[in-house]
């Protein structure tokens, strides 16, 4: 379906933006209406290739020997060309998405520029440690540590918060000194695109910050996670994609980092502010269309609150409003592609045999005809389901949750914990001692009490069990993107 007069994405190595080698593209198309947003350059295992070899030289060019407040002075510089040209990642991530203006202006773009903010502020700020010892001999020694750049990281991200999930592992990887290629998902390679504009503009020397775009499989990804040169790999995706990246990542035993898939289960006792659980549900599984990995997919209630629980949630699901990004008041928009909506819709079939009562939606939404190539969904609200259900025990990814009755405390952890995953969880109850006994309990790399994604990013974020090893964050992201070294002076 390629066009010629269509926009043109490409990779970028070594400061250049370069078309694949192989002549190889693909089409980045809209959620929206099915039209196409771009030709992507694909790029092939020598491009890959040139990609890595030129962010191993700039490790020891003028990158190598910066001070750490100069390379902090640029990343501010990054942060702050983000918000001047705040309008053109915005339009570029919601092209490729689809997500709501209200959406990718207040969270999406903002964070891309926070991100960079951040880890520029931190690395300035990191102490190093110091050990005083006594020898045998009765002198001393003085043990210290000096924190190196790991060398070359391999960036592979997902789709669902394209700009912010890549520059959350960017932003850190470059303020420890390391270099990058960063393969952004083949559905959302605009904004990791035009970042190598920004890097150019501000005076980050080439071949610090590449891209390259492609698939998975025999393509970008693979070539990329495979390369000698690499020298660590900061992954987040899904749960199975993880499992062959670390496979990739063992020849030569080089680190990763991974942020995996979720199941992610919000716990409601009786005694919460049932105004505010309600919102924080309906919040919590249909943001971005539930294509956040902490997004809320299974939801426990207790008994005596269930029925009215169950009816307020479906009331205010009822009212958001599903549309266009750009349009008045949307607060919904369409899955990121129609093979995501494939796979979504087929966990709705499955919940339909496996028997679940549907509170509201179900299906695919009845949208004006221009929008009808688009990926639409309805949120949707079951109950009634087993446990067993795949729809309870598979990452849908989609706007959709179940809701199930619990009578005891302990009946309510055995099920939010009763599953391979352990991203994230949600407790609402107004009683302080029952929310300090039930978190800690609660097997998952962070626990919400009476919100839900408010995050603070020097606190440390990753997933227990199948959601993934490591955590990133504030200082816990310099634990990855550093090699610690000790150094031992006799005195
Ligand atoms: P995905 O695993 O399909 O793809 C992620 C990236 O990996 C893409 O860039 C893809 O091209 C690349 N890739 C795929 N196969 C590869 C291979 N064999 N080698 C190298 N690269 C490969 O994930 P997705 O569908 O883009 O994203 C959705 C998933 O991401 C969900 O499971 C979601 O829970 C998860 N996620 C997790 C977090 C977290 O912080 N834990 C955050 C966001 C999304």
């Amino acid at each position: 379906m390629s066009n010629h007069s269509a926009k043109k994405i490409h990779n970028f190595i070594d400061g250049h933006y370069v078309s694949g080698s192989e002549g190889k593209s693909f089409d980045d198309i809209s959620p929206v209406d099915g039209s196409l947003v771009a030709v992507v350059s694909e790029a092939s295992k020598s491009d890959v290739d040139q990609a890595v070899t030129a962010a191993k030289k700039a490790l020891t060019g003028p990158w190598g020997q910066m001070s750490v407040s100069e390379r902090s002075r640029l990343l501010h510089a990054v942060a702050d060309r983000i918000d001047e040209r705040f309008e053109e990642f915005l339009e570029a991530e919601m092209a490729d998405t689809g997500k709501p203006r209200a959406l990718a202006s207040t969270v999406d773009i903002p964070r891309g520029a926070a991100n960079f903010r951040i880890f520029a502020d931190l690395i300035r700020n990191e102490p190093d440690h110091v050990f005083q010892q006594e020898t045998p001999d009765g002198m001393g020694a003085l043990n210290y540590t000096v924190r190196k750049p790991k060398g070359v990281i391999a960036v592979i991200s997902p789709w669902n918060l394209p700009m912010l999930l890549m520059t959350w592992k960017v932003a850190p990887a470059l303020a420890c000194g390391n270099t990058i290629v960063a393969k952004p998902s083949e559905d959302t390679p605009a904004t990791a695109a035009l970042l190598g504009d920004v890097m150019n503009e501000v005076g980050i020397p080439a071949g610090v910050f590449n891209v390259v775009h492609g698939f998975g499989p025999n393509s970008a990804g693979e070539f990329l996670t495979n390369h000698p040169n690499v020298d660590a790999i900061t992954f987040t995706g899904e749960t199975r994609t993880g499992e062959a990246i670390m496979k990739a990542a063992a020849v030569g035993v080089r680190d990763i980092s991974s942020e995996l898939g979720g199941k992610n289960a919000a716990i409601v006792f009786a005694d919460c502010d049932l105004d505010k659980a309600v919102s924080g549900a309906v919040r919590s599984s249909f943001t971005n269309c539930g294509q956040v990995c902490l997004c809320t997919e299974r939801v426990y209630v207790e008994r005596s609150i269930f029925d009215e629980f169950v009816r307020r949630v479906v009331e205010e699901t009822r009212q958001l409003r599903i549309g266009t990004p750009k349009g008045e008041g949307t607060d919904f928009g369409p899955l990121v592609s129609s093979k995501h909506r494939d796979k979504v819709l087929q966990y709705f079939e499955i919940a339909h045999t496996d028997g679940a009562t549907i509170h509201t939606g179900g299906g695919i939404p009845d949208m004006p005809k221009e929008l009808q190539g688009g990926a639409w969904i309805e949120p949707t609200i079951w109950t009634g389901l087993p446990e067993t259900s795949r729809v309870i025990r598979e990452e849908i990814f989609g706007p959709c949750c179940h809701i199930q009755p619990f009578d005891a405390e302990d009946e309510a952890i055995h099920m939010a914990n009763d599953t391979p995953y352990g991203l994230a969880s949600v407790i609402w109850t107004e009683n302080l001692s029952r929310a300090h006994r039930v978190a800690p309990l609660l097997e998952t790399g962070i626990t919400w009490v009476n919100t839900w994604n408010l995050r603070d990013l020097r606190t440390p974020f990753g997933g227990s069990k199948a959601s993934g090893i490591g955590r990133e964050g504030g200082a816990y992201s310099l634990e990855f993107y550093t090699e610690i070294k000790n150094i031992c002076i006799k005195i």
